[in-house]
């Protein structure tokens, strides 16, 4: 079979242009970018400042239904779709999130879209790329020894070791260092404290990097971090310590957007990557701003399914944006909704309409939830080889049945080619008038706005807090942060808090075990059902399957 890395590499090889050329192709001289060998590159700051006030294009949001664990082809659409635009004649750009390693060497290999709708050069992008998640590996680091070092010397900010918030991180799935105990070894060694590690895109300074809109602006936020508490519950921030200026420091190259390019050559603005489940789910502003003054529509995926990804880019990202998203798509695929409605995973290759249509709800569920933000919506369906003309055409007038355009793409097989007329619809929609309604609005409590995303988005009938959950609320009354958006960490295989729980579930009750202020990112993370900040691998890690020969050539990375 032909994988995604054999085509990027063949293609690689032939077609990929010097990344000069995409950017003079969208107005972008040699001076406003930094180049990274010869195919990647990052924006100067002032092109990157200069881009943010420049006439903006329309914006399309990429989301999904509820997926199965391999993903069901949300950043291969966006790249397919933006080529697609491009080939009807409308300068289109993208903007998606870096891959992180953890997904990568875990259970779905590369995150740079699939067949002939690819981001290159994949390795490099998969990979180390132009080194941003280091840096807020290192910067996240830095800051932890920092507190820890504070500690050490006197603990001057009368700092509560069991209080404190800010993790180590790494951008590895690492089961093992969820809970670690630190400073063991006597005096000299550090105080002893239980800590415990994220993975790098959970980290609040990655949710930094993405929504702040420039280097002034993410230093007075990293300055808002709060660390931890002291002995009498006051709350410690970054700035307290001091050294807002230089964990900005550490990040004053990862804040520029990179450009690459898809197999297509549309320009591609690839930067920051926060997973949807544990952390807000969409590339950095800066890069959707980049992509929409450099071109006149601009496509931008948000993680996961539409209750997650889609309702935190609405609710978080896009006001940060300063620009609604003027149309969504919502990707489909008949085996993930084959699977939502009880077919195994082994099974979804062969034809089951009766499955298909119980599966639907799901899809008519993310659906519904689109729409009641006041903006057009249409749906993506991304053809697998093996899907039925029968299975198809179903989906099809399922969808007609509830009022919305269903495009079968086949861009994985074909490229934009396989998405034109998904690309025209799309093209005349972003035009349509919108009326823009705000789900919940920051001046409710954070029990309301938690109530108002359980029942509408994800059907459920309450919201139960534990004993934590509880104290943590009444610590954000008595600080002052009420007023934050919510960005719920959640599974994302289900609608509910429970993985297993799939299609449209009702009447379920959303459990919150506690919920974290990220006063320097913007909102309250509630961690709800058993969702965790640092995934493990699986049995057989997509790891075992990789490999480099001697002249550098890789393989396995899907
Ligand atoms: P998501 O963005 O939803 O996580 P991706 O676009 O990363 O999904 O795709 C996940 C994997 O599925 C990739 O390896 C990609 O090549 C593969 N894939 C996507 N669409 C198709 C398709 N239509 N046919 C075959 N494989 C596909």
């Amino acid at each position: 079979m032909t994988t995604d890395l054999a085509i990027a590499q063949e293609n690689e090889q032939h077609e990929i242009k010097p990344i000069t050329e995409i950017a003079q192709q969208v107005g972008l001289s040699a001076d406003d970018i930094e180049v990274y060998g010869k195919y990647k590159a990052k924006l100067s700051y002032a092109a990157m400042n200069r881009l943010q006030q420049q006439k903006q294009g329309k914006l399309v949001l990429v989301t999904s239904i509820n997926p199965t664990p391999a993903g069901e082809g949300k950043s291969t659409v966006t790249i397919g779709l933006g080529d697609a635009l491009n080939m009807i004649g409308k300068k289109a750009t993208i903007a998606l999130r870096e891959p992180s390693l953890g997904p990568v060497m875990g259970i779905k290999g590369g995150a740079t879209g699939g067949g002939y709708a690819q981001a290159v050069p994949m390795e490099d992008i998969n990979l180390h790329f132009t080194g941003d998640m280091h840096a807020l590996t290192t910067a996240n680091d830095t800051l932890a020894a920092l507190i820890d070092n504070h500690l050490q010397q006197g603990n001057e900010l009368n700092i509560d070791p069991r209080r404190i918030q800010w993790k180590r991180a790494l951008d590895i799935n690492d089961r093992a260092l969820r809970n670690v105990v630190i400073g063991l070894g006597g005096h000299a060694n550090g105080i002893p404290r239980e800590d415990g590690f994220d993975i790098t895109v959970a980290s609040e300074l990655m949710a930094i990097l993405c929504l702040a809109d420039s280097l002034a602006d993410m230093k007075e936020r990293i300055g808002r971090i709060v660390i931890g508490y002291t002995y009498d519950r006051k709350p410690v921030t970054v700035a307290d310590l001091g050294v807002a200026g230089a964990i900005t420091m550490l990040l004053k190259d990862a804040i520029k957007p990179n450009l690459v390019q898809s197999l297509a050559h549309t320009p591609t603005f690839i930067h920051g990557g926060p997973f949807a489940n544990i952390a807000h789910g969409a590339n950095s502003i800066l890069a959707t701003r980049a992509a929409l003054g450099t071109g006149k529509i601009a496509v931008t995926e948000a993680g996961f399914g539409a209750d997650l990804g889609g309702e935190k880019f609405m609710d978080i990202t896009a006001p940060a944006i300063g620009h609604l998203p003027d149309a969504v798509v919502i990707v489909a695929t008949i085996r993930a909704l084959k699977y939502n409605g009880g077919v195994k995973l082994a099974d979804l290759k062969t034809p089951d309409v009766a499955a298909l249509k119980l599966g639907y709800v799901n899809l008519q569920k993310h659906i519904q939830n689109m729409q009641r933000y006041g903006r057009p919506v249409t749906v993506a369906i991304n053809v697998f080889t093996q899907d039925s003309q029968d299975e198809i055409q179903t989906l099809q007038d399922l969808c007609a049945a509830d009022g919305v355009k269903a495009y079968p793409t086949t861009v994985w097989a074909d490229g934009g080619a396989g998405a034109k007329a998904l690309a025209e619809h799309v093209a005349q929609i972003v035009n349509a008038p919108t009326d823009f309604k705000p789900l919940y609005t920051n001046s409710d409590t954070v029990e309301e706005k938690l109530a108002t995303i359980a029942r509408t988005i994800y059907g459920a009938k309450d919201v139960a807090y534990t004993g934590e959950a509880k104290r943590d609320l009444r610590q954000i009354k008595r600080n002052g942060w009420t007023g934050l958006p919510i960005c719920v960490a959640k599974t994302q295989y289900s609608l509910s808090d429970n993985a297993k729980v799939l299609g449209a579930p009702s009447g379920f009750t959303l459990h919150v075990r506690n919920l974290v202020p990220k006063t320097g990112a913007g909102f309250i993370v509630a961690m709800t059902g058993d969702i965790l900040t640092m995934p493990g691998l699986p049995k057989h890690p997509a790891a075992m399957d990789m490999d480099v020969d001697e002249n550098g050539k890789i393989t396995g990375l899907f």
